[in-house]
């Protein structure tokens, strides 16, 4: 497996600065993690010392939390989808903060992708992104800082769903 895998769900983590280049020898893996996962490990103590991108991306975090048993995400799914999707939003799809619990959108029982806040660069002008979030507000009932929204779109097409990280 390369040491940098691509997270579908979270296609941007790199950029998202979740991993930091380190030589640190990785918990579950042994080996240099070359991307050393820097977001909380939802799990019971003691926290794995290090965890490189390749063992978030196969799910070696098991290995080395009580009872394999451990999430990557303080969230809900907003909708039905297969155990085996969830799980991989879930354990092997990197974290990202966020102040409170949020729900994860799903879309004919897929998950989205996760693709960073409202107020994020890449997101400057974006037409798709500014309804997303205004789609949100008039679903709140209220205004919406892009900086609290939450943007994801669902993996093969291009339908963008705002979701609050209210603080
Ligand atoms: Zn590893």
């Amino acid at each position: 497996m390369s040491d940098k895998p691509f997270f579908r769900f979270h296609p941007d983590a790199y950029d998202h600065g979740v991993f930091d280049e380190s030589d640190e020898v990785c918990s579950a893996c042994s080996r240099p993690c070359v991307w050393k996962y820097n977001q909380h490990i939802y799990a019971l103590p003691p926290e794995p010392k290090a965890i490189c991108a390749r063992c978030i991306s196969d799910g070696s975090v098991a290995k080395v939390v009580p009872d394999g048993d451990y999430g990557l995400h303080d969230f809900e799914l907003g909708g039905e989808t297969s155990e085996a999707l969830a799980i991989e939003v879930e354990q092997r799809t990197p974290g990202f903060s966020t102040f409170n619990p949020f729900l994860w959108p799903v879309r004919n029982g897929v998950p989205l992708a996760f693709l960073g806040f409202g107020a994020d660069d890449p997101f400057k002008g974006d037409d798709a992104v500014k309804s997303a979030i205004a789609k949100l507000a008039e679903e709140m009932d209220g205004e919406i800082a892009p900086d609290y929204a939450m943007i994801f779109k669902t993996l093969d097409g291009d339908e963008y769903v705002a979701t609050l990280d209210l603080d």
